[in-house]
């Protein structure tokens, strides 16, 4: 069915303390492009997810304990095999996930590229020395591991957000357990068969799968044995998974919902900036948390950006993932496309135009084609929240002043966009712009090298970057008294 050249990566068991745990009951999982059942997997309860927190607790000191140069060669053998499996962990992903083979593939090289990373990392956890306020003392600050991780994950890049997480926790010596999205459990699982081969300890690398989100989240946050915990998803719940991390007081990181403005000027290269838009606009059919949300475009040129938009957003093949040359996939499920819809036709009841796009039901009912709205204002339910889809609404302004005050109006900071060839006008707009990620004139922003995270409601912490590690490491200083000086 899946044609997977290993066929020992489909898994369908959690993975706790080195071993294969079956649930009292499975759930399904099914591609959303057909619908298809691909695998029935664990329903993991309360009780298991508890099991693998204490799994990780058991594990963690032994890890830690190891030179940092055993744990990066450990990471190095998971990257590898993460690198020689990117086809079949690609041909998992688009299955349960939707998008297209090509962005698979990118994501499984772009998911390994944070284990290769963090494998170097693993060498350089340094500490300081700091001069002391008297002669008789020394100080010295070290960098401890956090403990013991956990993680929520969702369904929009199955493979990497695990990853980006993993890799520095395990690089800093923590150990983790991870839930991922209920809608994308096989990457995950995948990930799980390959750090087993890559020789990382049991029960320093857990999955717990599960459709109850809520109950297992509960133990995630409020167990004692748990020391940290790392979630990327919405805002709304992420905002509660903050309270409830309150309890025992654990560190906490956030990758939240974004709503980022991708501001084109009248001096701007159109051709990059109709470039920069459908790749950050349209990739995994608009589902990413950077995804551009408000297309903010200054007068002069609102009506032939819009144009050269429309035409190449026509030109993008939607279809099956599996399927040669499609461009588009489908979204993640029915719902989706149909709440997508429901944005557009309260935009188009408040007089905005849909200048091309729409639901394209004869694929099926979670196809929806690439959509450019022009005549969308900020006040607009579309531009206020985050669209998760393949839509671009158009807002026109008409000075730098302007563009500054639209973009900003929004509770979210994660990723913002801007088109100028005015290198005043881009420094200028790079500093002011709200958000914790800015690209200029750049539609894709995200790699390995650099922090990835947002400011405001998009939440707090980075992943990725020299700054990843610090995620997963506490400082602690040691203070030496008595020291002779004689
Ligand atoms: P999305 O809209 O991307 O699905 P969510 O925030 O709903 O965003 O989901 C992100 C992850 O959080 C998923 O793994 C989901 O199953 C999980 N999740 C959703 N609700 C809760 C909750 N109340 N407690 C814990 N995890 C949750």
């Amino acid at each position: 069915m899946l044609n997977l050249k290993d066929s020992a990566l489909l898994k369908s068991q959690c993975y706790i303390d080195g071993t294969w745990w079956d649930a009292n009951s499975r759930f399904d999982v099914r591609n959303p492009a057909n619908g298809q059942l691909l695998a029935e997997v664990a329903d993991a309860d309360p009780a298991l997810t508890e099991r693998a927190a204490l799994a990780a607790q058991k594990a963690q000191k032994n890890w830690a304990a190891k030179p940092a140069a055993e744990r990066s060669a450990i990471l190095r053998r998971w990257y590898e095999l993460l690198v020689s499996h990117q086809q079949d962990l690609a041909c998992l992903m688009t299955a349960e996930q939707g998008k297209p083979l090509a962005e698979s593939r990118a994501e499984v090289t772009y998911g390994a590229s944070f284990v290769e990373w963090f494998a170097e990392e693993a060498k350089r956890m340094y500490g300081d020395t700091i001069p002391a306020p008297s002669a008789d003392k020394r100080i010295l600050v070290l960098k401890q591991p956090v403990g013991v991780v956990a993680a929520i994950t969702p369904w929009n890049f199955p493979n990497a957000m695990i990853t980006r997480k993993a890799a520095p926790a395990l690089a800093a010596g923590c150990s983790i357990v991870v839930r991922p999205a209920e809608l994308t459990p096989l990457s995950a699982l995948a990930l799980a068969e390959l750090a087993e081969r890559a020789g990382i300890p049991p029960g320093v690398f857990n999955v717990v799968t599960g459709t109850n989100a809520k109950a297992m989240g509960e133990v995630l946050t409020q167990h004692p044995a748990v020391d940290k915990f790392s979630f990327t998803g919405s805002t709304a719940v992420g905002k509660q998974l903050i309270a409830q991390c309150a309890g025992t007081v654990k560190r906490v990181s956030m990758e939240l919902g974004g709503n980022a403005p991708f501001i084109v000027f009248d001096d701007a290269d159109l051709d990059a900036a109709v470039k920069g838009a459908i790749a950050s606009k349209y990739r995994n059919a608009g589902q990413t948390c950077v995804c551009a949300n408000r297309f903010l475009i200054q007068e002069g040129i609102y009506d032939e950006f819009a144009e050269r938009l429309v035409a190449a957003a026509k030109g993008l093949k939607v279809g099956h993932g599996l399927q040669e040359g499609v461009q588009i996939g489908p979204m993640i499920h029915a719902q989706a496309a149909t709440r997508v819809e429901q944005l557009v036709q309260d935009a188009l009841a408040q007089g905005a135009k849909r200048l091309t796009g729409g639901p394209l039901q004869d694929l099926g009912d979670n196809f929806y084609a690439p959509t450019v709205l022009t005549g969308v204002s900020n006040g607009m339910a579309i531009a206020e929240q985050e669209i998760f889809g393949p839509v671009a609404p158009l807002i026109s302004f008409k000075d730098e002043a302007q563009a500054l005050a639209l973009a900003n109006d929004t509770e979210m900071g994660l990723a913002a966009y801007c088109y100028s060839r005015d290198i005043g006008r881009i420094y200028r707009m790079g500093e002011r712009l709200q958000f914790g990620m800015v690209g200029l004139n750049e539609g894709i922003i995200s790699n390995v090298t650099a922090p990835f995270g947002g400011i405001k409601a998009s939440g707090n912490g980075r992943e990725g970057s020299k700054y990843g590690l610090d995620e997963y490491t506490e400082i602690k200083y040691l203070c030496l008294g008595g020291i002779d000086n004689a």
